[in-house]
């Protein structure tokens, strides 16, 4: 068995020992994951799950190629970087054959927020300011540099007025496509702007591709390239699928960036950061996208995808938008299609529900409506066909416990208090799940769902 305790035990010793910040998805039932390929992953009982969320898992879950990959070179030599292999300067060369030719110097490091940290500290010495604009929401990681760029997690409000004070910057650091921050795609030709106003400033623009790198978007390798070849970041920094589950990430930047941080006079080192077996690694996971042209099958069941989803904004009043990229996908739930009154608890009481129909899928955005698709890039048109086809579902069966006619989406909150003996009919069917259109009134159990 692939299994040391019960799912009992294995609860009861996470509350004792582990810290009760590190969240668990679906909190009240929490799944226990034994083993997965490709798309799927498996429970204690061998119960399949389709994974529509991880994006960790670029080139699938467990991936033959990189596991040998890994395993062949774990079995040779791993050591620090502080010795000549050929693993390093190849693999630099190959993520390097990626990217515009300006960016070619390459600091390999271990984590997103790693990355993130240090292309701080290579705008604050290219620059010689101090400070960093960031978007609304944003999230660029979990170390104390960073906190204060990351208003997702740990800043309510982003503060106007300072950005507005500004007259010299280090850096301005966003996501490409922003990804915890509901989906969010720019508009073509925004960045140039910012880019233009960044540098005048005197500071850098730093691209974060850590979530939505690596063929994701389907027509181009990294997702900044969607705003045009006449933009290119001063440093791009990657992370979650480049090793596609080994903890391993980059930076890369251009020669000027890299020759001030030397002229630092202080040393950089990293113990993991670019060893032999993360090279070769990272390596694997190129072939692989390569081998299987799995950003080809990102544009295509992208595009199969985003046509899907289009259907469903057209029949579901509780689709208020839909936000598509290759294999990065938002659908955002409102209550109410004028006002945009976040559907939170409905976007809750879909993902438990696809749960339930073993189909992984997480509601993210500041008010957490937003469902966020971004599955291994070995994600079929099979695959969009069995999730929207039970969104669907899902959907009709909520809108009808809420009493949400899409012909009516103009007067909702009208129309749901006029009609209040409906919903509460609606209410009794669906065991307690009802709220007005538009009001902000929230299921205790769903409420206590999304609470826990
Ligand atoms: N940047 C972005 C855009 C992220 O989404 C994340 C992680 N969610 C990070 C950085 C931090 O990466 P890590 O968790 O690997 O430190």
């Amino acid at each position: 068995s692939a299994e040391t305790f019960v799912k009992g035990k294995t609860i009861e010793l996470r509350k004792k020992h582990i810290g009760p910040s590190c969240k668990i998805f679906f909190s009240h039932d929490p799944i226990k994951i034994v083993k997965a390929k490709g798309q799927y992953m498996y429970d204690e009982k061998g119960r399949r799950y389709l994974d529509c969320i991880n994006n960790v898992a670029h080139v699938g879950h467990c991936h033959p190629d990189v596991v040998k990959a890994g395993a062949q070179q774990m079995e040779l030599l791993n050591t620090n970087s502080r010795f000549l292999h050929d693993n390093l300067v190849l693999y630099a060369q190959r993520l390097q054959a990626t990217l515009p030719d300006k960016l070619s110097v390459c600091y390999f490091v271990n984590s997103g927020s790693e990355a993130n940290d240090l292309a701080l500290r290579l705008a604050w010495q290219y620059s010689g300011h101090k400070d960093v604009i960031t978007l609304e929401n944003a999230y660029h990681g979990h170390v104390s540099s960073l906190i204060a760029i990351s208003p997702y997690k740990f800043i309510q409000l982003s503060d106007t007025e300072q950005i507005q004070s500004v007259h010299v910057i280090a850096a301005f650091i966003a996501e490409s496509l922003q990804s915890c921050g509901g989906q969010v795609i720019p508009p073509p030709g925004y960045f140039q702007q910012v880019a233009q106003h960044v540098r005048q400033a005197g500071g850098v623009f730093i691209a974060d591709e850590v979530q939505v790198g690596f063929g994701r978007v389907g027509t181009h390798f990294w997702a900044f390239q969607l705003q045009g070849e006449d933009f290119v970041p001063d440093i791009v920094t990657m992370g979650k699928p480049i090793g596609n589950g080994h903890p391993m990430s980059c930076v890369v930047t251009t020669k000027e960036v890299a020759e001030s941080f030397m002229a630092s006079g202080i040393e950089y080192f990293n113990t993991f950061g670019g060893n032999p077996v993360s090279c070769a690694i990272g390596m694997a996971v190129l072939d692989v996208l390569e081998k299987e042209d799995l950003q080809g099958n990102a544009l295509r069941v992208g595009r199969y995808l985003t046509g899907l989803l289009e259907e469903q904004k057209e029949k579901h009043p509780l689709v208020g938008d839909i936000r598509c990229q290759g294999l990065f996908a938002g659908v955002e739930l409102v209550k109410d299609r004028l006002k945009l009154t976040p559907a939170t608890a409905e976007a809750q009481e879909v993902i438990y529900r696809l749960k339930e129909q073993c189909i992984l899928l997480s509601a993210d955005g500041p008010h957490r409506n937003v469902l966020k698709l971004k599955p291994p890039m070995c994600f079929t048109k099979e695959d969009a066909d069995l999730l929207v086809g039970k969104l669907d579902h899902i959907l009709t069966e909520l809108e009808e416990a809420l009493g949400l006619k899409f012909h009516n989406a103009l007067s909702v909150e009208n129309e749901s208090s006029k009609r209040k003996p409906t919903d509460e009919n609606g209410r009794q069917h669906l065991g307690g799940l009802a709220h007005g259109g538009g009001s902000s009134q929230e299921d205790p159990q769903i409420a206590k769902r999304i609470r826990s």
